[in-house]
């Protein structure tokens, strides 16, 4: 019973390891509602907590090696907030007070994605972005490195650009994405993204889109535009 135990524990830090991923920063405002359950890892019993507490809770039971800090709070509203999260990409990596390897977006709306590259731009910060289209049959993955590559102010993705709906309101309780694969594909393809660029193994494309309908998967590079309205962008340009 103890060896199976013990055993238990072994291939639990195994899998820990597996990734290298030793430390995650969450930040999300939202709490957890029945209609995301469709295409969202949450579970029902969980509906009403905080995303950032309920997402914690189910990864710190798939791997309790992996340092978790989640804060709850809405990075596009108060600046407090903000200049929170500038300080913690700054200093909450691994190693305290170091910055983070790598920031990642995955939200749902053009204003957060402007936050998160206004911050990068700020701090010299690698991020990936990644979304799904409204109708959750396109989506696609886009790396940053300011200065090297187009930030997000720089020229938005395409599907991004398009989706005049983002800005409407949502219809409360109503969840307007039905392909929860798309989502899970675009997801995929992030994570694998980043072990790449983090392990420095094969290529990372800059810009790549998933197209549903047709498995289709176009790639493009983008370079950084010199007029772009981010003043730390132009300046990392030049850098
Ligand atoms: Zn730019």
């Amino acid at each position: 019973m103890t060896e199976s135990v013990e055993r238990v524990k072994e291939l639990e830090q195994e899998a820990g390891r597996a990734c290298g991923i030793g430390k995650l920063l969450h930040f999300d405002y939202d709490k957890v509602e029945l209609a995301n359950m469709n295409r969202l890892f949450f579970q029902p019993h969980q509906a009403a907590l905080s995303k950032v507490e309920a997402a914690e809770h189910t990864l710190r039971n798939i791997d309790p090696d992996v340092a978790f800090e989640v804060h709850s709070y809405n990075i596009t509203t108060v600046v407090e907030h903000f200049e929170h999260l500038m300080s913690r990409i700054s200093n909450g990596g691994l190693q305290d007070g170091k910055p983070v390897d790598l920031a990642l977006s995955c939200v749902d709306n053009f204003d957060a994605r402007m936050a998160i590259s206004t911050a990068c731009n700020e701090l010299g910060q690698r991020w990936m972005e990644s979304g799904v289209s409204e109708n959750a049959v396109s989506g696609h993955t886009q790396l940053m490195i300011p200065g090297e590559s187009a930030c997000f102010a720089c020229a938005p993705p395409l599907v991004v650009a398009a989706n005049i709906d983002e800005k409407t309101p949502k219809r409360e309780g109503v969840c307007s994405a039905r392909l929860p694969t798309a989502m899970g594909v675009v997801a995929g393809i992030l994570v694998q993204n980043v072990l790449k660029f983090l392990l420095n193994f094969g290529v990372v494309s800059f810009y790549l889109e998933y197209n549903a309908t047709q498995d289709f998967f176009p790639t493009m590079s983008m370079m950084p535009n010199p007029q772009c309205d981010d003043r730390n962008c132009r300046e990392q340009q030049e850098e």
